[in-house]
């Protein structure tokens, strides 16, 4: 597979520093920011720093220490932000669009942190 990354997405101008956000947390290989659009009380995007479209992207080509950085810096968010279940705000979802079919509209690989409400079901239907 044959990935294609574009150095003009939105994420990676936040990245550049070229377009401001509000910052959750940064480790040396990730950012975690409140979403722009929240969709429901607790919105967080959680973006690898290095050039990744997908998933599957990352997963294939990131480095063990990109990929445990990302996996550790969205359990530290959850943690900061006491959503475990066994906290005050009882849970969260997280979620990672991927390409056409799973709706991606930001060509960079990003793990949304939804929580601070029942979230309802997984999928509409
Ligand atoms: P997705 O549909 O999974 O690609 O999600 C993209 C998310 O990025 C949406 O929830 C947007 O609200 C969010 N978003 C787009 N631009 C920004 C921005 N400048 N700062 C923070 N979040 C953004």
């Amino acid at each position: 597979m044959a990935y294609v990354y574009d150095t003009q997405n939105i994420f990676a101008k936040i990245l550049r520093g070229e377009i401001p956000n509000k910052t959750v947390l940064e480790t040396e290989h990730t950012l975690a920011f409140e979403d722009i659009a929240p969709q429901a009380p607790i919105h967080v995007l959680v973006i690898p720093k290095g050039p990744y479209q997908t998933w599957d992207h990352f997963a294939a080509q990131a480095t063990d220490a990109e990929i445990a950085d990302y996996t550790r810096a969205i359990q530290a968010v959850v943690a900061k932000l006491e959503l475990s279940p066994g906290d005050d705000k009882q849970g969260y979802r997280l979620i990672v669009n991927s390409g056409e079919a799973g709706i991606q509209e930001v060509p960079h690989l990003h793990t949304h942190i939804l929580s601070g409400k029942v979230l309802g079901r997984m999928l509409p239907g």
